[in-house]
């Protein structure tokens, strides 16, 4: 989606600090970190919302590439956190669905 900020980043259009990429996913580093592990995990395809989404195998994908990626990170075995926003109310800024994956912190619950 050409006006869409996480598509941009995906193209290259926009620098990130990418962490991991495949043919379905991309992740890489929070621009506002709220602790000390903050990444967000996206599909490639333009999703806007998970009130969209239909393909089970690549929503399990962005959980399944979190925890990878909070393994090879070193932070697993301590916990993290991964939790999707949903709309005005869910607080979602982007839309472009991204599972955030926080960690390296005890993490407070619950969520404001
Ligand atoms: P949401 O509030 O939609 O669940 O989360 C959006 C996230 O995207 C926020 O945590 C915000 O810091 C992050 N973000 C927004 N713009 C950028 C950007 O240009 N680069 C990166 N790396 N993260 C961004
Ligand atoms: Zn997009």
């Amino acid at each position: 989606m050409s006006d869409c900020l996480f598509c941009k980043i995906i193209a290259g259009e926009i620098p990130s600090n990418k962490i991991f990429e495949d043919e379905d996913v991309y992740a890489f580093h929070d621009i506002g970190a709220q602790a000390p592990h903050h990444f967000l995990v996206i599909p490639k395809q333009h999703i806007a919302t998970i009130n969209e989404a239909d393909d089970a195998a690549l929503i399990g994908k962005l959980t399944l590439t979190a925890s990878k990626i909070a393994k090879e990170m070193g932070f697993a075995e301590e916990g993290y956190r991964v939790v999707m926003n949903c709309n005005e109310d869910g607080g979602q800024t982007v839309y472009h669905i991204h599972l955030h994956c926080l960690g390296g912190r005890a993490l407070t619950w619950p969520p404001g």
